[in-house]
């Protein structure tokens, strides 16, 4: 067997796909979207007063987020299903024909608007990884409710009862508060598979940590604390609370929670369950609904900061402890995780096995075939030992052509014959980019810990490297055991 450290081209040769495949696939996706824009507009026909505009329209966000997330589905069938859906919702529901057209073009010209911008937003905005995503969310949110606001308000101020300005303002904020608050959730959702996978990793966090729940508690009381006073001001009470979410909880999780807040915060307040004390006039309501929609930025991007901070910590601490050319453990990890594995291996009163090995006459790899090559049969040296070792084995790179070996719960007559088939794995050729074909072989010591209770870390690589150092003497290529 050859071992590869060539970077194939990843996949297969694509296969053409059969006429009706195609029209298969493209039906089924056209049948999605139609389902979520009908599913998503029933449901905001229903906060819909009449000769008003619904209190909430979540389609016209859930579509862009699904075009956004899946740009195959955004395709001219995509687009006309999304039409049929608005149309069928609308039609069924005892809208008449000319206002239902009205309604579907501006909700779709809003969409088009954002999808057209967000065509512009890099991958990891889209995920809301940087600090500044949650910004460009806000600015897609705007345009896509500007276009919808213009095209919706030309077509139908008067069918509204208001002036251009007002209908366009009003129709405005209503779309930005949906937009702001439902694009996060969609841009993050995860697969279903991975939504349970949260759920339990959550759940289990939780569980360890039960003050995890301090800040939806709080978020609770904040909410109370609104109905209860009231007043303007009321709409900010869970502001501190949710930067605490935002702080404490996963992006996604910050999405759904904000989402949430909003959507209680309009109901809220349309039903008088918080008394604003406002008068009843439009303004108010364009001015509120935009303040919530620029206050859900505030925890989303706190959230943003922190998981980007998380993952800058996550990516420093792997480098600290890895080697960059093997990306196995380096030196001074190994050491502090083999410390642990050892305590925890005489607690239990289990064996542990320490292998030491060196790659034989490297020097001349490199000066045969140069340095690249030298680090090419490295990096496929440590690829191969680290699939073979046991999830419970440590392995690291002690230097130059020099690693170790941890086993837990691993004998003398087991690590020999481990030893023996990392010696075996070592020696199948490594074939480089170029073509070339390099054998090398492997020296392996091998020291196992007594049990007593008296081993140190060291001692036992100490003995593993003499073990090593007889095998280089007995010719290398072999797997010596420390006397
Ligand atoms: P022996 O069989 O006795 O172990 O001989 P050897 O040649 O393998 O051992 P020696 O210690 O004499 O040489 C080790 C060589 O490894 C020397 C050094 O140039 C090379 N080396 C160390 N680190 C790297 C690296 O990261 N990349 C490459 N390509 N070579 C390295
Ligand atoms: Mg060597
Ligand atoms: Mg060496």
């Amino acid at each position: 067997m050859v071992g590869q450290v060539r970077h194939s081209t990843p996949g297969a040769p694509a296969v053409a796909e059969s006429p009706f495949a195609t029209l298969r696939r493209l039906a089924l996706q056209a049948l999605l979207v139609a389902c979520v824009v009908f599913a998503a507009s029933g449901l905001g026909i229903l906060t819909r007063p009449e000769h008003q505009l619904a209190s909430f329209w979540p389609t016209n966000a859930l579509l862009l987020g699904l075009f956004a997330r899946r740009p195959a589905l955004a395709s001219p069938a995509g687009w006309a299903a999304a039409a049929l859906g608005y149309v069928a919702a609308d039609l069924l529901t005892g809208t008449s024909l000319p206002t239902t057209l009205r309604l579907t073009m501006a909700n779709l010209a809003g969409v088009l608007a954002g999808y057209l911008l967000f065509r512009h937003v890099r991958h990891e905005d889209r995920r809301l990884q940087h600090p500044l995503s949650m910004l460009w969310v806000l600015a897609v949110s705007a345009v896509a409710a500007l276009g919808a606001a213009l095209a919706g308000s030309l077509s139908s101020h008067a069918m509204m009862r208001m002036g251009f300005l007002t209908a366009s303002g009003f129709w405005f904020s209503a779309e930005l508060v949906s937009y702001v608050a439902i694009l996060p959730v969609v841009l993050l959702a995860p697969t279903p598979a991975g939504f349970v996978r949260t759920l339990r990793g959550q759940l289990g966090r939780i569980r360890q940590r039960p003050a995890l729940l301090l800040p939806g508690v709080a978020l609770g009381l904040a909410i109370l604390l609104g109905v209860l006073i009231g007043g303007p001001g009321a709409i900010a009470f869970p502001v501190p609370a949710l930067l605490w979410c935002a702080l404490a909880y996963r992006l996604f999780t910050t999405a759904v929670v904000t989402l949430l807040l909003c959507m209680w915060t309009l109901i809220a307040i349309a039903t008088g369950l918080i008394d604003l004390q406002l008068e009843a006039t439009v303004q108010p309501v364009i001015s509120l609904r935009m303040g919530m929609a620029l206050l859900a930025v505030a925890p989303l991007t706190v959230a943003s900061v922190n998981a980007a901070r998380n993952h800058l910590l996550a990516s420093l601490n792997h480098a600290a402890d890895h080697d960059a050319l093997t990306a196995v453990l380096n030196r001074s990890a190994f050491l502090r995780r083999g410390r642990q594995r050892l305590d925890q291996a005489r607690g239990d009163g289990t064996p542990v096995a320490a292998m030491m090995l060196d790659i034989d006459h490297f020097k001349s790899v490199n000066d045969r075939h140069g340095h690249a090559a030298g680090d090419a049969v490295l990096a496929a040296f440590a690829q191969r030992v680290r699939t073979h070792l046991r999830e419970d084995g440590l392995f690291g790179r002690f230097g130059g052509e020099e690693f170790a070996v941890l086993l837990p719960g691993v004998d003398a007559d087991a690590a020999l014959a481990v030893g023996e088939r990392l010696r075996h794995i070592a020696s199948e050729a490594v074939l480089l980019d170029d073509g070339r074909a390099l054998d090398v072989t492997v020296s392996v010591g091998v020291a196992v810990s007594s049990g007593s209770g008296l081993d140190r870390l060291e001692d036992l690589l100490h003995q593993a490297d003499n073990a090593l150092y007889r095998a280089k003497a007995m010719g290398r290529n072999r797997v010596i055991a420390s006397s």
